[in-house]
């Protein structure tokens, strides 16, 4: 028999190997096993398929161990995978190489440490992984190599495998914190205090140390309320020492056990509480999907910001999970799921759980193995968590639908999340639900064509109005050079007078987006990019915002040697600044990727505001986003221009959803909020749109622009970029490209141009844009001339060495 593998690699092709007699019984499609790839590369794939015929070309290599006793992945899952592949135009191993947590995945290039904090108890180990156990302790990390010479035997990946499962080595991963397994110190009476009689008698004989008996007695309680007694809530609770416990462990009285934290454990005791009665618009809502699901696998929830879909959502959870199903929830972005996770524990508790690419690897697999046994119910997640094996998924919500970060930019898959998501509900026979309130185009026209179906929830929870818009004509204040209108700074003081909180918004950060010689007008840029320095003024630096590099701040020209330089624009840091000048006595905070990292520190903020301890929130498209703050009055977007000025095909589409959803955490409860809006284009079509909260006008606008010029949805764009140190050859490999192009084709082409950023990592870059007619077999063929182009320029002489990369329906 012969399985063909996947490898977490851009191979052109899956391989097939060959499986051993012995092995035979043992393997089924989903399970890794090691492979040996070239002469001495070492894998572990996962068997994609399983055949009885060899292959006709060459003789197949064995399989050299299987390492799981069941499937990993679903056939699903794999099924998922190859249409990735296949749609998105990358490789299954690329996919394998997103889909799977590192800790499944094993190669000659993987180093294992240790888990400083496992317990190894070498009675639970056989001989190879104590050997190996023990060599870790010295050593702490070691190499597939030294692993292999250790045992002397070239197979070691299913011992590898059982010591990773036993918690006792990981697999070293530079771009993540290190990992290490969390124990918790657990309390117990000493057995011989079991009997009533000899807990008594202790009783009785204390005379010395009433702290220690206090303490005794705080342990006793917890544990007739809580069942089992953590050392921290002990401490904590009872006010005690360390010191007073550990004269109560010496005497023999308590005992403590180390013990495993499952970081998944959650109170359960904090869920259960019932789920908001719906109000009688949500309820029409909600009985309208439900009905609508019947003939419809996918359906828009369009409601304004504020009509409580979360609780829609929650509800039509509810109904999944009453029916023993699973449902996957997805946010755009990981920086939101910290405040859902906060509301839907509340009605789910340990139902669910979190899944990002910004977890441990760890963390990731126990989630992994937990949805897979179907433990947890309920996942809340970014993009990857569409990978997860559910066992039985039966809704998808797509919260924020229209959001570009659910496209995947680089590597690959690049992948249009949502989009998969919808063809994965179709695959397992799952309702899916995209949500927002402002649907992408391609969404809302698919509703209208009836291909979706739809729901228009057109009134906040709150019965409360959307906020009303000012705009402010920027081009009319005395003072051109001010970031803040008086008009905008009086409005912020006045509402923070009243006790309600503010949101700035400004879509760049940093405090200058460049810096320029007023002699000459030469401007700072990055070495390795097109692109102009940004200037961080607390961190007194210049910062490439493509490639990250950083840079002194210049105060002499390079070309004309003067020393005038002067600041352009405005970022996030300076808004910052200047309104801490202004207003003195307020509490400002900042949230950008600047100044918020990771997960926590994110969340952090988010409750520091939701605890009113800051009253005007200054942030780019983070505090613009799906975040529900119920004292916010006033939103200000400072600089609405830079909103409008994209040469691109989805401009009006973003600015509109930006300033749209901006709004929108205005006058979230209660009053109606208002929002501010300073703009010199004060003429520019969207913005009329904008002031009267217009969706369904601004769809029609915007649907005859897309028609007109043909383009989705009444097209699907290809963008092919052509990448190479050397600018000539990249532009030349385009031109090359394109002139082998079918005639039909071809003239469909856009391009080769250069981008507006043309160099980025010292790499100059064209791009052709495919536009293919909508027909399925237009877009096989044009994937299949592609395909074998991409080819021939790899083979080429002279082309060979320029990257190429494939965008399908590219942001
Ligand atoms: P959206 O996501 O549609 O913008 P949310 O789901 O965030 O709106 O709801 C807005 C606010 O209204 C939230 O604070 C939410 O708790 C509250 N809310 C919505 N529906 C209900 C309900 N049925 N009962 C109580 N509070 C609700
Ligand atoms: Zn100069
Ligand atoms: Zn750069």
């Amino acid at each position: 028999m012969y399985a063909e593998i996947i490898i977490p690699l851009a191979l052109p092709k899956n391989y097939t190997w060959a499986i051993p007699t012995e092995m035979s019984e043992g393997v089924m499609i989903g399970m890794r096993v090691e492979v040996m790839l070239g002469s001495n590369k070492r894998y572990a794939g996962i068997i994609k398929r399983i055949v009885n015929e060899k292959p006709a070309s060459f003789n197949p290599k064995p399989i050299l161990g299987v390492l799981d006793d069941e499937p990993i992945v679903f056939q699903a899952q794999l099924d998922l995978w190859e249409w990735m592949a296949n749609y998105y135009m990358c490789t299954e191993g690329e996919v394998m190489q997103a889909a799977i947590p590192s800790h499944l995945k094993i190669s000659s290039e993987s180093v294992f440490i240790l888990n400083e904090e496992s317990h190894i108890d070498g009675q639970q180990l056989t001989d190879t992984e104590y050997i190996i156990s023990e060599a870790l302790q010295i050593k702490k990390q070691l190499s597939l190599v030294e692993i292999q010479k250790l045992l002397d035997k070239k197979s070691v990946y299913p011992v590898i495998n059982k010591l990773i499962q036993k918690g006792i080595c990981s697999v070293l991963e530079t771009m993540h914190d290190k990992y290490t397994i969390k124990f918790e110190n657990v309390l117990h009476l000493h057995p011989h205090y079991k009997s009533e009689a000899e807990l008594e008698k202790l009783m009785n004989d204390w005379s010395r140390a009433p702290k220690q008996l206090a303490l005794l007695l705080s342990f006793l309680h917890l544990q007739k309320t809580e069942g089992h007694v953590q050392q921290k809530a002990l401490l904590e609770k009872s006010g005690a020492s360390s010191a007073q416990l550990k004269a109560l462990v010496d005497k023999g009285i308590i005992v403590i056990e180390k013990r495993k934290v499952d970081r998944l454990a959650v109170d359960l005791s904090l869920g259960n509480r019932n789920l908001h009665q719906l109000s009688p618009q949500q309820q029409l809502a909600f009985n309208s999907i439900t009905e609508q699901m019947n003939t419809h696998s996918v359906n828009l929830l369009h409601g304004i910001t504020g009509s409580g879909k979360t609780q829609i959502y929650a509800a039509l959870i509810e109904k999944a999970i009453q029916a023993n199903q699973q449902a996957l929830y997805m946010l755009p972005e990981i920086a939101l799921t910290a405040q859902m996770i906060r509301r839907l524990k509340q009605y789910f508790g340990g139902k669910i759980a979190i899944y990002h690419s910004k977890f441990n690897p760890n963390e990731r697999v126990e989630i992994w193995n937990k949805v897979k046994s179907g433990e947890v119910k309920i996942v809340l997640g970014a993009r990857s968590a569409l990978f997860l094996p559910y066992k039985n998924l039966s809704l998808i919500i797509v919260d924020e639908e229209h959001d570009p970060s659910y496209k995947q930019q680089d590597p690959a898959p690049r992948y249009q999340a949502r989009d998969t998501a919808i063809y994965y509900a179709n695959k397992l026979g799952a309702k899916i639900v995209l949500g927002s309130a402002t649907p992408s185009i391609e969404t809302f026209y698919n509703a209208m064509q009836n291909k979706f179906g739809y729901y228009h929830l057109n009134e906040r929870f709150s019965e409360g109005a959307l906020p009303k818009m000012t705009i402010v004509d920027t081009k009319k204040q005395s003072d051109q050079s001010a970031i803040l209108t008086p008009y905008l700074l009086e409005a912020i003081q006045a509402t923070v007078a009243n006790n309600k909180q503010v949101i700035l918004f400004q879509n760049k950060r940093g405090y200058a987006p460049y810096i320029i010689c007023e002699t000459c007008g030469w401007i700072p840029h990055c070495k390795q990019c097109d692109v102009s320095l940004t200037l961080h003024k607390a961190k007194h630096l210049l910062s490439c915002h493509y490639c990250g590099a950083t840079y002194p701040v210049v105060h002499t020209c390079e070309a004309c040697g003067k020393q005038s330089f002067k600041q352009k624009s405005f970022g996030t840091e300076q808004i910052e600044e200047k309104l801490a000048k202004a207003l003195p006595h307020i509490r400002i905070a900042r949230m950008d990727l600047d100044n918020v990292k990771g997960k926590n520190e994110h969340d952090q903020l988010i409750q520091l505001f939701e605890q009113k301890q800051i009253d005007v929130l200054v942030g780019t498209q983070m505090v613009a986003k799906g975040l529900d703050f119920e004292n916010v009055d006033l939103v200000g977007i400072v600089d609405a221009d830079s909103l409008l000025n994209f040469n691109q095909y989805r401009v009006n589409e973003r600015a509109f959803q930006m300033m749209e959803q901006v709004s929108g955490r205005a006058g979230r409860k209660n009053d109606q909020g208002r929002v501010i809006v300073q703009l010199s284009q004060t003429n520019h079509p969207v913005i009329e749109f904008v002031k009267d909260h217009d969706y369904l006008s601004f769809y029609q606008f915007e649907i005859n622009n897309r028609k007109h010029f043909a383009y989705p949805p009444f097209s699907r764009l290809m963008s092919i970029l052509f990448k190479h140190k050397e600018n000539q050859l990249a532009e030349e490999a385009a031109n090359h490209f394109l002139k082998s192009l079918d005639p039909l084709i071809q003239k469909t082409v856009i391009g080769p141009a250069q981008p507006i950023i043309n160099r980025i990592r010292n790499k100059y870059i064209w791009e052709l844009c495919i536009k293919i007619s909508k027909q399925p077999q237009q877009l096989q063929i044009a994937k299949k001339q592609l395909l074998h182009f991409i080819h021939l320029i790899s083979v080429h002489p002279r082309y060979k060495s320029v990257q190429i990369i494939i965008d399908i329906d590219p942001n």
